[in-house]
């Protein structure tokens, strides 16, 4: 493809977006496809000869688009938002455009400069501590996903823990990782990845009514393993859980970790970007003091296109010890100096996108101020739409919620358990099988809870009003 017509297509790829956008709600919110239906659409074999790019933007149209949930949806509830925005999208391009691989400073110093400069905005943006910013002992990095983040503390922590050991002669006894019941699934992955097993992610209670981790249950399983000659190595405290958006005391958690040495990670996924408003900078209390390390995904809640996550570190050091290998290949005048950062090792993989091009264009795009003006028309239509929730007889509300997310379910008055868990279930696929809104659920103490999030940057006060029309309506 000559420069030309790369020019023709990308208009009219752009062209595709832009009305993409504009009419999004003329689609069903979940695709409505069967499982195979878009396969036995595509051709078996791949072609032969090149084909003029018509037919794969038709193609788009006949064959994919069908099979496509629409996650920029204004109606769309279920999960978490993964936001995407016109200045998210346009940084995602030229990134593509640019074509680099970041992984060391000298492959493509603004590729490394740009993402130190746009992780230390962020920091500052959420009141993150600054000894989280690139001109102390610690830093930021950007990676695929909070997952990856996950693993990349567990992996610091577990160097710090074995004195450096985990890393050259492999591991040897026991390194319990702590999380809740409440902590996301990635926690237990990372753990079964660095070699720790799942057997040793110990999970400490929680609260049965906030759903936070218990600091004292905590406390006594360390003491526990450290009776039985283990070396605990990481607790991870979440702010804004998957399932309710539960916050953890993470002073308490804190206090415990210092008294052992055990690293503390925080995971902020979806909730840590709201600290831009500083009546939510309060999610952050005990960071400061306590986190070793500290995660959360701008491709949530913060218009930046998937994937950007940003993990922050109080002391890059021993991360960058458990990961860091030079091969000879990647010799470099700059890297021997030491003056430079090289971001392969302060992850898994060793190529990387220049995605703070993407971040990058979002903030200046939007600016602080438009940020917090996104993060808080979500949470005043959560809090608009728990009060309908609350107000309403047939329905029962989980509470507290604190940002975008709101946990309830009818009443069901009459009925077991069970059958209210699989009437609530039933009522949620009748909507999600109508199109016009999307929900998803969760499980809190054995009964199901429908889960609404609100937070596409299309979303307005309507569609959550007509959400809420809907779900009555479903009431039998
Ligand atoms: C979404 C979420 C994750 C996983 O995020 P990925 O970036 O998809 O790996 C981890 N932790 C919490 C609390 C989350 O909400």
């Amino acid at each position: 493809m000559s420069p030309e017509e790369f020019r023709q297509y990308g208009r009219r790829v752009v062209d595709w977006i832009a009305d993409y956008l504009s009419s999004i709600e003329s689609h069903p919110v979940r695709s409505q496809v069967r499982p195979g239906e878009v396969r036995v659409a595509l051709p078996a074999h791949p072609p032969e000869h090149g084909e003029p790019y018509e037919r794969v933007l038709g193609d788009l149209d006949r064959t994919i688009l069908p099979g496509v949930t629409h996650w920029q949806h204004p109606s769309f509830f279920a999960y978490f938002p993964a936001n995407a925005s016109g200045p998210g999208i346009l940084g995602d391009l030229l990134s593509s455009g640019l074509g680099v691989q970041g992984m060391v400073w000298a492959t493509s110093p603004a590729c490394t400069e740009l993402e130190t400069v746009v992780v230390d905005w962020l920091a500052e943006l959420l009141g993150l501590p600054k000894h989280f910013r690139t001109d102390s002992r610690g830093g930021g990095v950007i990676q695929d996903s909070a997952s990856s983040a996950s693993l990349v503390a567990v992996l610091a922590a577990l160097h710090r823990a074995s004195g450096g050991k985990a890393g050259t002669d492999g591991i040897s006894g026991r390194y319990p990782i702590y999380v809740s019941s409440q902590t996301h699934s990635a926690l237990e992955k990372a753990g079964r990845i660095a070699g720790i097993g799942a057997k040793n992610v110990r999970v400490v209670d929680v609260d049965p009514a906030t759903l936070t981790m218990d600091p004292e249950h905590l406390r006594a399983l360390i003491a526990e393993d450290v009776a039985a000659g283990a070396v605990p190595t990481l607790v991870c405290a979440t702010i804004g859980t998957t399932s309710t958006t539960a916050i953890d005391p993470i002073t308490e958690i804190g206090r415990v970790c210092r008294e052992h040495g055990v690293w503390l990670h925080v995971d902020a996924a979806y909730a840590g970007v709201s600290a831009i408003c500083p009546e939510l900078r309060w999610i952050h209390d005990g960071v400061a003091e306590y986190a070793d390390s500290y995660a959360t995904n701008p491709h949530k809640w913060l218009l930046t296109n998937f994937d950007c996550t940003v993990l922050w570190l109080a002391d890059r050091a021993p991360m960058i010890e458990a990961l860091s290998i030079l091969p000879e290949f990647l010799r470099n005048s700059a890297t021997d100096t030491g003056e430079v950062i090289d971001y392969r090792d302060w992850q898994v993989s060793l190529g990387r996108r220049f995605r703070a091009l993407k971040l990058w264009s979002v903030i200046r795009w939007y600016g602080a101020e438009g940020l917090r003006e996104h993060i808080r028309t979500g949470v005043a239509l959560a809090d608009e739409f728990a009060a309908l929730v609350a107000a309403d007889p047939d329905f029962v509300l989980f509470e507290p919620h604190h940002f975008g997310l709101v946990c309830f379910r009818p009443k069901w008055t009459g009925l077991s358990e069970e059958d209210a868990n699989a009437a609530t279930l039933a009522l949620m696929e009748r909507l999600n099988d109508s199109g016009a809104l999307y929900l998803s659920h969760t499980k809190v103490n054995g009964r199901v809870l429908l889960r609404m999030a609100i937070g596409a940057p299309a979303t307005e006060r309507r569609h959550v009003l007509e959400a809420w029309h809907r779900i009555r309506a479903e009431l039998p």
